[in-house]
Order: structure tokens, then C-alpha cells, then sequence
């Protein structure tokens, strides 16, 4: 799958999951039940997944992007900016109380995500 996933992407925006914290937390959270951006199994796949893009993106020349673990992607509502204090994992929808907006968890933060990639590929680019 890594090796698709560079091939149809010029730029690959990933969450660098703090794959070592989470396993020392005494209370793991369950693994989410859809495949959205993070249904790739536990958290140590998911890091596996990481370094393997990571190699294959400097192999075929594309740009892998690695957004900062504690980048609010799932409390931040992706239709206004709007941060929520708490979003427990076993709620999979919600509605921004600022603007109303109703989010799918996995696809807000997948679009949050999207958009600080996009935000480091602008920053990059003038550099
Ligand atoms: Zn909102």
C-alpha cells in the first residue's frame, strides 16, 4: 500500500503519532472502529506505515509531510478554526459550537490535517 500511496500522491500529509507515549499510557485508547486517516491497525503499524512512506518518498521524489503530534487535528472544527477543550474518543460526530458545523471525527481531522500540509508546503516553499 505504501508504495500506491506515493505513486498517486505528489504529497503525502501524515500525523506523527507519538507512538512510544502511547504505549506507556495506562489507558490506550481502543483503536478507532473506521478506516478513516488512522485506520491502520495499532499505533506501532502505523509508525512501521510512516517510516516505510518516508523511504519511498525519497525514492520516487515526492514530498512527505509530517504534522506535529500535538497539532489539534480532531478537536479543531475544520470549517472555522474553532478548538473544542475536549473530545472524548468514543464520540465519532460533533457539532462545532461555534459555527454548527456537524463533523465526522476521522474526516474533520483528516481535513484539518490536510490543511497544515498545506500550510508547511507554503511555509517550505519560501525557504
Ligand atoms: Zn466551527
Amino acid at each position: 500500500m505504501p508504495t500506491q500511496l506515493i505513486r498517486e500522491n505528489q504529497t503525502i500529509v501524515v500525523e506523527d503519532l507519538a507512538v512510544k507515549n502511547m504505549v506507556k499510557n495506562h489507558n490506550p485508547p481502543p483503536s478507532p472502529p473506521g478506516r478513516g486517516a488512522r485506520g491502520v491497525g495499532s499505533d506501532a503499524n502505523w509508525g512501521e506505515l510512516v517510516r516505510q512512506l518516508e523511504y519511498k518518498a525519497e525514492w520516487y521524489g515526492r514530498q512527505l509531510i509530517k504534522i506535529d503530534r500535538y497539532f489539534p487535528s480532531s478537536k479543531r472544527c475544520s470549517n472555522c478554526g474553532h478548538v473544542v477543550e475536549k473530545l472524548p474518543l468514543n464520540i465519532r460526530e460533533w457539532d462545532c459550537p461555534e459555527c454548527a458545523a456537524h463533523h465526522d471525527r476521522d474526516i474533520n481531522a483528516s481535513i484539518n490535517i490536510l490543511a497544515a500540509g498545506g500550510a508547511v508546503s507554503v511555509c517550505g516553499a519560501r525557504f
